[in-house]
Parts: structure tokens; C-alpha cells; sequence
């Protein structure tokens, strides 16, 4: 596992190899990061993991702040599973040349769920995306359906400006069923219990939508009920078509999507 500290390192290295599976992170690597590094190895000859808390995507400064990082860490445990070929660690300016907003704009259409609640965030990922994809110009980049919504907006753009292929990874849960994230690190066990409680709701409400005509009252009632039941904030409780991501009146081909916070964590998921 060669480690990759700026471009020009990074350029030398990767210029002979034309089948590479990369899998972008932001560190805090868990068994949910370990699933796309393996489904790399399989289709990919060579796979390379970048690490960068990208500060553009951040539309909180103390979110930015108090994100996990632990390069160390994250390197050992890199190093144990013997399937990565380059881990890129760059610095800011390897990825932008100034520190200007993004002009990478979401569609209206778009500015729904996390979009429509952090301003600004999905502009930052999508310019980040771009950068990498430009620099380490792989064939196939990984990304989970955890942040269902980052790995459509991103799909969108880079398959269509890039010949790179972006393919979609199953959420990898915790034996409770919680979906693994970094953030995950920032929470106590009890949070984490609460967490899992949450998601077997969750899963009871989806059981549930049954009558096309009331699905949206229905869920507003459920996430009123979740917000007093385990006393969170609940940014939005949506049922919207995998396809389009548009508000969905049926359960095929839809997922249920969920962001709240617990404890000043705001936590993501969808089923
Ligand atoms: P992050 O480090 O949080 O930016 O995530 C890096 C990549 O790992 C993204 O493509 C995420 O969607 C993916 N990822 C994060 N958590 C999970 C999970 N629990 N299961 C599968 N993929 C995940």
C-alpha cells in the first residue's frame, strides 16, 4: 500500500495502470468504507482510497470542526487488509486552486432532502467529485447508497462529463441494524441504542405505507410521533422513487429517507 501525498506523486504512480477502482473518503474508515474497497479489488486490477475532509462541503463550521479525524488510525487499519494498492492523502490545494464557491450548481428539481437543509453542501461534494475524478481519473469510483442522494447527484454529473463509472454499494449496517458512518464515533453507546430503536420504527413505518392517497399524512404523523418519541429534530421524513428521487405515492422501486439529529449528530439513512 503506497502512500500518496500530493499530485505529482500521485500522477507518476497510478500513469501505467488503465483499470482503477477508486473509492473516495473522508476518513474514519469503518467496515462500510472496507465493503467499497472490496468490491473494487474484485472488479478493478488496481484500487486506490483517498482521505480528505473536504472543508467546502461543510455548511457548519463546528460540523467541520468536531468531524472525526484520526489519519493514523485509519491507516493501520488500511494496511491490515492488504486490498489497496495507493491511499492518496492530498492537501487543499492539491484539490482546488482557490478557496471561491463552487460554481457547480444543483438544479432546483434537485434541492430536495439533505440539499434543501445544508445549503451549499451538495455544491461542495460535487465539486470535490469533479476534482478528484479529474486527477485520479479511474475507470469505476464506488460510493454507498448510505448517502443515497450524494452517490445520484454525483452519478449524474460525472458520468456525464467523464467516461468513469460510478456503482452503487449496499448500506453496511451494525448488528442493531444502525447504518455505519463515520459520525457513528461522535455518539455514546446509549445514543447508538437510540439510533437502532429509530431504524426499527423505520422500518415498521415503511411497513406500513399502504394507501397512496394518505402517504403524506401519514408520514407526518409519524415523523411528529418520532420527534416526541425519542425527542429529535427530524429535518425530514420522505418516501421519494430511487429513480428520480421525486415523492413517491407507491412503496415499489421507492425508499423511505430519514435525517435527524441526535445529540447535535446529524445522522442519514434510507430504507
Ligand atoms: P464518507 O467517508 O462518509 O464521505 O464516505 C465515503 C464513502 O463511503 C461514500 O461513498 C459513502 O456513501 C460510503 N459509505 C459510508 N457509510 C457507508 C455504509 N454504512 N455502507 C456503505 N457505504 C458507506
Amino acid at each position: 500500500m503506497k502512500i500518496l501525498f500530493n499530485n505529482a506523486s500521485l500522477f507518476k504512480s497510478l500513469r501505467p495502470f488503465n483499470d482503477i477502482g477508486f473509492i473516495p473518503t473522508m476518513g474514519g474508515i469503518h467496515q462500510g468504507h472496507l465493503s467499497l474497497i472490496k468490491k473494487s479489488n474484485k472488479l478493478c486490477k488496481k484500487t486506490i482510497v483517498s482521505i480528505f475532509v473536504n472543508p467546502k462541503q461543510f455548511n457548519n463550521k463546528k460540523d467541520l470542526e468536531s468531524y472525526p479525524q484520526n489519519i493514523k488510525k485509519d491507516l493501520n487499519i488500511l494496511k491490515k487488509i492488504k486490498k489497496i494498492d495507493f491511499v492518496y492523502l492530498p492537501k487543499f490545494k492539491d484539490i482546488y486552486k482557490d478557496k471561491q464557491k463552487s460554481k457547480i450548481k444543483i438544479p432546483k428539481k434537485d434541492q430536495i432532502l439533505c440539499a434543501k437543509f445544508r445549503k451549499g453542501h451538495f455544491e461542495g461534494v460535487l465539486e470535490v467529485m469533479n476534482n478528484l475524478t479529474k486527477i485520479v481519473n479511474p475507470q469505476k469510483i464506488f460510493m454507498g447508497e448510505k448517502d443515497f442522494q450524494q452517490l445520484y447527484l454525483v452519478k449524474k454529473l460525472l458520468e456525464k462529463k467523464y467516461e468513469t463509472k460510478v456503482i452503487s454499494c449496499k448500506t453496511i449496517r451494525d448488528k442493531n441494524k444502525v447504518a455505519l458512518s463515520s459520525r457513528n464515533f461522535l455518539l455514546k453507546k446509549s445514543d447508538l441504542n437510540i439510533a437502532a430503536n429509530i431504524y426499527k420504527k423505520l422500518e415498521k413505518i415503511k411497513k406500513n405505507i399502504k394507501n397512496p392517497k394518505n402517504i403524506l399524512t401519514f408520514l407526518k404523523s409519524q415523523k411528529k410521533e418520532l420527534t416526541n418519541n425519542f425527542k429529535i429534530k427530524i429535518d425530514y421524513l420522505e418516501l421519494r422513487d430511487e429513480k428520480n428521487l421525486k415523492i413517491s405515492s407507491t412503496k415499489k422501486n421507492s425508499r423511505l429517507f430519514i435525517a435527524y439529529y441526535l445529540n447535535n449528530v446529524r445522522l442519514i439513512d434510507n430504507l
